[in-house]
């Protein structure tokens, strides 16, 4: 490693993270760094605070305590500095959240035109070449409702990457999707992460989880309850609650 990547910043950093909706607490002191190019996957129980988790990350949700940061910057509410972190935060949804009523051509091109300033020329070239990434440039015309959910999905992706974001985060992405599309999309992810992306991935995959994860996070109530590599954490995990949880997944 070179020193410039020693002394780069973790891709997102969170300290004494607390929030909660109303009187409920649904994230309890979580602390995690995820360092650059590293592949987390976090699982748990539904109600654990997965999403909830991520969605801090890109302020999509605010919280009451602690601090999050993304490649060294600060989130705060300043609009300015969410923009920001939303620029260097790309999000994978379970459901794919294209616009219906735009191509899948216009889908990807609209942010980097709108967000990051491109021409329509610049858009359309970098949009196809991410479509070809996640294998399906020829349905750039066609309209989200007349494509299989695997292909809404991989168009999701590839729009979020294009954005070129220092961090790709995804909230369960195949957990909406017949089985027999779940191959196609956790093959885009696989390869997204043999390039190198820094991913933090919430998902019951634990094939996935298995295949390219750096470490595991298990969650539970708020917490994070366990961490570790996929070696260990799948073969000598230490809770009883994790014990539980893999017991229901694998
Ligand atoms: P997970 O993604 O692990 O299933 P969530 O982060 O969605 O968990 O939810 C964590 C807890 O927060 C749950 O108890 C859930 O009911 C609650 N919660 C989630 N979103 C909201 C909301 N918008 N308002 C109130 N409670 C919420
Ligand atoms: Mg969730």
């Amino acid at each position: 490693m070179t020193s410039a990547q020693d002394s780069a910043p973790p891709a997102i950093q969170i300290t004494g993270l607390n929030k909660w909706y109303g009187l409920l607490q649904v994230l309890h002191d979580v602390n995690l760094t995820v360092t650059q190019g590293e592949r987390l996957v976090i699982c748990g129980p539904s109600g654990s605070g997965k999403s909830t988790l991520i969605r801090t990350v890109n302020a999509l949700e605010g919280f009451q305590s602690g601090e999050i940061k993304v490649a060294g910057l600060r989130l705060t509410r300043e609009p300015a500095v969410v923009e920001e972190i939303r620029r260097r935060v790309g999000m994978v949804f379970q459901q794919f959240n294209l616009f219906p009523h735009l191509t899948v051509l216009e889908n990807c091109a609209l942010p980097l035109r709108l967000v990051r300033g491109l021409s329509a020329a610049e858009a359309r070239d970098r949009t196809m070449h991410y479509l070809s990434k996640v294998r399906i440039p020829e349905q750039a015309a066609k309209y989200p409702a007349q494509l299989s959910g695997g292909q809404q999905q991989r168009v999701a992706i590839a729009r979020a990457v294009a954005m070129q974001p220092e961090v790709m985060l995804f909230d369960e992405p195949t957990s909406a999707l017949d089985p027999e599309m779940v191959k196609e999309v956790l093959d885009v992810m696989v390869a997204l992460a043999d390039e190198g992306m820094t991913m933090a991935v919430v998902t019951h995959e634990m094939g996935f989880a298995r295949q390219v994860a750096d470490r595991v996070i298990f969650m539970d109530a708020g917490r994070i309850v366990e961490q570790g590599p996929p070696t260990t954490f799948f073969t000598a995990p230490r809770s009883d609650r994790t014990k539980a949880f893999l017991r229901q997944v694998l």
